[in-house]
């Protein structure tokens, strides 16, 4: 077996039957979906069974779906569309110290240049948001609270519907960005109390480059847009349709919504034989983020005093994420891990295994052997320079 594939949460591989949907859209239905002709009408009408898929995922309106090019632009059109009110006083934005770069970073943008009052919330030691500290913070001038659905690092699920319970006695609108929850966990955002939700094509096996932002009726009354032209979805967004990535993105979220519970009991099964198999062979193992409140195919493993970047250089062919960002040249360990609390060292001796619906249990009795030799490799080596003697 070669190369084996654990970095789901990364982006999955797109879906043959998904790819059989986009296929006649790509060969020979041409034309633009906003003209009025036959050929328009027919990727409407395409356009618009994708609408009422994607809607169905997160228990949404099909109306109120607005196709964007992934979750990054979503997570930007949520937080820079309600903070729109530049003339007078913007309010606060409520965030989680583990959001996605494309929420953090807006955050701070609104904060730096749009004089919004951003309050970063800590988490656990379970990975997951304060939610005493999240209550002392809250004021009638909160506007926004955003925060994601499930952690791409550590796979733990936020309490979204605690956080939303707040929102009628404070008066603020919940975003939560739902890119690593959909398809693994029931999604209903009026259950939930979610007003706006980002979801991403190429993490549920759709294709890249695709996303929504989903709202609802009030919200969509009021979001700005931030791409202005001809008025495409309603106003929201404009620009052409890519009506290939819509229709393929609408079979996905299908796929998703019709075989989360098979795939997810099969998944956790997988996940935690891997886990289980792991800490036989290797000590020094510790499993990252509340157990009880991840999602099925992710594990954050931290294996002491071995070195992540390390483990991955010495591991042969199997593809898993350290979690680590790039920036300026210099490798910045997890900021997910270090805000539960890991010092920069046990951050950066983590690596997080992804599965997905393509992943076979052969692959994972292939890929054992190999994370165990790298990691013991890693650990002699280290062992030679400082003598830590753990094997
Ligand atoms: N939010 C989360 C939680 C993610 O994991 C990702 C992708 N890594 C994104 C947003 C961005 O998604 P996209 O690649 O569709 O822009």
């Amino acid at each position: 077996m070669n190369e084996i594939y654990l970095d789901y949460n990364a982006s999955a591989p797109l879906d043959k039957r998904v790819l059989e949907k986009m296929r006649p859209v790509l060969e020979d239905r041409f034309g633009n979906a906003s003209s009025s002709h036959s050929f328009g009408r027919r990727l409407n009408a395409m356009v618009d069974e994708a609408r009422h898929q994607v809607a169905s995922l997160v228990g949404g309106n099909p109306n109120s779906v607005v196709f964007t090019a992934g979750a990054t632009e979503a997570n930007n059109h949520a937080l820079r569309g309600i903070f729109n009110d530049h003339a007078t006083k913007q309010g606060r934005l409520l965030t989680s110290a583990v959001e996605h770069a494309s929420v953090r970073n807006t955050a701070k943008w609104l904060g730096d240049f749009q004089g919004a009052d951003i309050s970063v919330i800590p988490v656990t030691t379970g990975g997951y948001i304060d939610l005493g500290i999240f209550k002392s913070t809250l004021d009638t001038n909160v506007k926004l609270v955003s925060v994601m659905g499930a952690n791409s690092e550590t796979g733990v699920v936020n309490p979204i519907e605690e956080l939303s319970s707040f929102a009628e006695k404070y008066g603020f609108l919940v975003h939560c960005d739902a890119t690593q929850l959909v398809g693994r966990k029931i999604f209903d955002m009026e259950e939930l109390g979610v007003d706006l939700v980002s979801l991403s094509s190429h993490k549920i096996y759709g294709p890249g480059g695709m996303g929504a932002l989903v709202v609802t009726r009030d919200v969509r009354k009021t979001l700005e847009p931030l791409l202005f032209g001809g008025g495409h979805e309603n106003g929201l967004r404009s620009g052409s349709l890519n009506v290939a990535g819509i229709v393929g993105f609408g079979a996905a979220a299908e796929l998703a919504e019709n075989e989360l519970a098979s795939e997810m009991k099969r998944l956790a099964t997988l996940r935690d034989f891997l886990v289980a198999q792991l800490r036989n062979l290797i000590t020094g193992v510790e499993e990252l983020g509340d157990i009880s409140k991840r999602v099925a195919n992710t594990a954050n493993l931290r294996f002491i005093g071995a070195d992540a970047d390390a483990v991955m250089a010495n591991m042969r062919d199997v593809a898993v994420s350290n979690g680590s960002a790039c920036s300026s040249g210099a490798i910045e360990p997890s900021l997910v891990l270090q805000a539960m609390g890991l010092d920069r060292i046990a951050a950066s001796e983590a690596l997080r295994f992804s599965l997905g619906r393509f992943t076979k249990k052969e692959e994972i009795d292939a890929a054992i052997p190999r994370i165990v030799t790298a990691v013991q490799y890693v650990r002699s080596m280290t062992e030679n320079v400082s003598g830590n003697g753990i094997s």
